[in-house]
């Protein structure tokens, strides 16, 4: 099949959610027929703890996951079902809504903050599993260094090794790639799978076209079954996300994402007369 191309390049717009977090919304609503079964990516970059200390006070999800990955920083979180803890350095978090969560993220104060927040969907199925917490910590990520890059291992497989998760309902490869300056990364990856990369320092180019991508870019590479990235100057780190597509409806209300808007009513009804969690 050959390697896949640059479809589509999303830098996203600067937004303000939770009570009051200035974040980078790469990927959102818009992007959401490209990006499935991805709903959204939130990037985090900051050496300026106004931009995030409100945080993300008590709020509701239903019918997703999300996972929080994070580079540097220290995000304290509680959850409904009695979770409570922080995620630290090079430690990710993978929630899975289900039926029904009610959680707070509060980003602490550091010299810098840096990581990003998936949303990955549920197929029509799982929307109403059972909600599940896993505290994904720096030793239970894989490393595998080849001379010229390092990859993390989140979640899935590559090469010999296995990411602590896999994901249990969409099959999920996630991976934070670090490639030296000027070198070449290469990799088999599943021709039916959505695919992209978030760029988070350096740049690189990752088709055959001579177009450098800069970095805080989400890139979208489609048709083929390897992909061939070479890092820039300054060498490239990126977070390689991969999943099949459900292609099933989407009906959005802010914190919950189910299939038809009966669905999403009945989520705010449940909310509204405390039956959210059950
Ligand atoms: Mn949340």
């Amino acid at each position: 099949m050959g390697s896949r191309k640059v479809s589509k390049i999303v830098g996203g717009a600067v937004q303000y959610d939770g009570a009051g977090v200035k974040l980078v919304r790469v990927i959102g609503k818009a992007d959401v027929h490209d990006f499935d079964p991805f709903l959204m990516l939130d990037a985090f970059d900051s050496q300026d703890p106004a931009d995030y200390v409100k945080g993300f006070p008590w709020h509701p999800h239903r019918g997703i996951e999300t996972v929080t990955y994070l580079i540097h920083g220290d995000i304290e979180h509680g959850d409904s079902l009695g979770n409570q803890g922080s995620i630290l350095d090079g430690c990710c978090q993978w929630m899975t809504a289900g039926r029904g969560i009610i959680h707070q993220e509060m980003p602490q104060a550091v010299d810098r903050i840096l990581g990003a927040q998936l949303w990955i969907n549920l197929p029509r199925k799982d929307k109403m599993t059972e909600p599940a917490y896993r505290d994904i910590t720096d030793d239970m990520i894989p490393e595998v260094t080849d001379g010229k890059s390092t990859v993390r291992i989140i979640s899935g497989r590559y090469r010999e090794k296995v990411g602590p998760v896999q994901g249990d309902y969409v099959k999920t490869l996630y991976l934070d790639v670090r490639i030296d300056p000027e070198g070449t990364w290469h990799m088999s990856v599943d021709p039916e799978a959505t695919l992209f990369c978030y760029l988070v320092s350096g740049s690189g180019r990752f088709d055959a076209s001579d177009s450098v991508i800069p970095s805080h870019r989400a890139v979208l590479l489609v048709d083929g079954d390897e992909v061939t990235i070479v890092a820039g100057k300054e060498g490239l780190r990126f977070l390689f996300i991969s999943g099949r597509p459900l292609r099933e409806p989407i009906a959005w209300g802010g914190p919950i994402v189910m299939n038809t808007r009966e669905e999403l009513h009945q989520a705010f009804k449940d909310l509204d007369e405390g039956n959210f969690i059950r």
